[in-house]
């Protein structure tokens, strides 16, 4: 689905919303100006769409007769100049996942963010747990039309198998009062348990009269939000999109607080932080713990022959050679300018010298081609897998160790 339909026949208007998705989302743009044109679009197949934006004011659909038109095939975004009681109740009456008002610049770019973040609903799962079935339909289906991958459970049990099997949930919709096990107790048992205290899971309470001690509860044992019902599906929607956008927040924020930019490994400072754990789990349950450091040999020379931005895809293609070569559970870092470092644990020991030389022979048959050059490179490793007294000496170990491989000839494994 690489397409939006965009019916309006402001072309100005048009031509303003189809530069900003150009600009910002990876959609193509169909443009028309009338229902006719926008039926004749989807007879062609609406396989490659995504969704449809549509004016409710045409010349040949003055009454908003689009919606119902287009709405059997695609979802439907309304994007509207007039919104009095008498609109936004005809919208709320029709098939739509949300409307935008026309009113200047900054409602193209609201119109353009909730397209965006349709989008990346596709691929985020949330859950609903309700006990009546009515409510968990009604629920499931603002989701869904959201674009949410939607789960359903009935009571705190099945919620909590659902999310075992699914770790990749963001985001839990519980009603409060189901029998057995109620939405507090279900939020506790979620935020307690340690495999699933995932502070990167949004849990949004809602329910009917339940006194006014519930929410404040709810939200005090790790709740993200509370309803209480009835309530609008404009405000369960804004309620979802902020806590998803917190979520995504806090991932961008950890993201550059431990990972290198360029290369996209672990950064410096992580590596040391986490690289005492591994140490103290070793040391603790007599596991094998292997450190190798490792250099890219003459690298100045490349940024001297082919320039520092050749040099900058050097290193990065040199990290994710590192990267495949080791499991996601060991610690793969860039310590330095072109020098990293690997933390692998529990590697057979007969195991360590071939892994070490397979990965010095991927970067030496690695070409990196940067504009007209074809760039090759080596790497030297020097490895320590003797568990000493501190992280500190078996990283200083393992330089010595790279030293030697440096001195001997470069291009080569030392191992201590
Ligand atoms: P050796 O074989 O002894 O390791 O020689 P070398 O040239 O690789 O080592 P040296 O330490 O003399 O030079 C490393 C060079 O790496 C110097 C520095 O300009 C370059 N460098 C460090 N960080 C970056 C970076 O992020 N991007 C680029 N392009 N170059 C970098
Ligand atoms: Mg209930
Ligand atoms: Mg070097």
């Amino acid at each position: 689905m690489t397409k939006i339909l965009i019916a309006e026949d402001d072309m100005i208007l048009a031509k303003m919303i189809t530069r900003k998705i150009k600009d910002t989302l990876k959609f193509e743009v169909t443009h028309v100006t009338t229902l006719s044109q926008a039926m004749a679009v989807l007879e062609q197949g609406t396989e490659e769409y995504f969704i449809a934006i549509l004016d409710l004011y045409l010349p040949d659909a003055p009454d908003g007769e689009i919606i119902d038109m287009v709405s059997q095939h695609l979802p439907v975004v309304v994007f509207t100049a007039q919104m009095d009681d008498d609109v936004r109740s005809f919208v709320e009456s029709k098939p739509v996942i949300d409307y935008v008002i026309k009113h200047g610049e900054r409602s193209i770019k609201l119109l353009v963010e909730l397209v965006q973040r349709l989008s990346k609903n596709q691929d985020i799962k949330a859950m609903v747990v309700d006990d009546s079935a009515i409510a968990r339909t009604m629920l499931a289906n603002i989701l869904k039309s959201f674009q949410f991958q939607v789960l359903t459970a009935g009571d705190g049990d099945e919620a909590l198998a659902l999310l075992a099997e699914h770790p990749d949930i963001r985001i839990v919709i519980t009603d409060y009062i189901m029998p057995q096990m109620n939405g507090l107790e279900l939020l506790e048992i979620i935020r307690g348990s340690l495999d699933l205290d995932r502070k990167e899971l949004a849990i949004i309470g809602v329910s009917g009269q339940v006194g006014d001690t519930f929410s404040a509860k709810f939200i005090k044992n790790g709740g993200n939000d509370f309803l209480i019902k009835p309530f609008l599906k404009e405000e369960l929607i804004c309620r979802i999109n902020q806590n998803i956008e917190f979520l995504e927040h806090i991932e961008a924020i950890t993201t550059m607080a431990e990972r290198d930019h360029l290369s996209g490994l672990y950064n410096r400072r992580y590596f040391f932080e986490v690289g005492e754990r591994f140490y103290a789990n070793a040391k603790r349950d007599h596991l094998t713990l292997v450190i190798a450091m490792l250099d890219i040999d003459h690298f100045k020379s490349v940024n001297d022959v082919y320039g520092h931005y050749a040099g900058d895809q050097v290193i990065k293609a040199v990290a994710k050679t590192l990267k495949d070569s080791f499991r996601s559970s060991d610690l793969v870092a860039r310590i330095g300018g072109e020098e990293f470092c690997v933390l692998a644990t529990n590697m057979a020991p007969d195991h360590i010298k071939i892994t070490m030389e397979r990965l010095r022979q991927a970067v030496e048959d690695t070409v990196v081609t940067v504009g007209e050059s074809d760039i090759r490179v080596t790497i030297s490793i020097g490895v320590n897998s003797d568990l000493e007294e501190s992280l500190a000496a078996m990283l200083n170990r393992a330089d010595e160790l790279l030293y030697k491989a440096k001195t001997s000839g470069r291009n080569r494994v030392e191992e201590g």
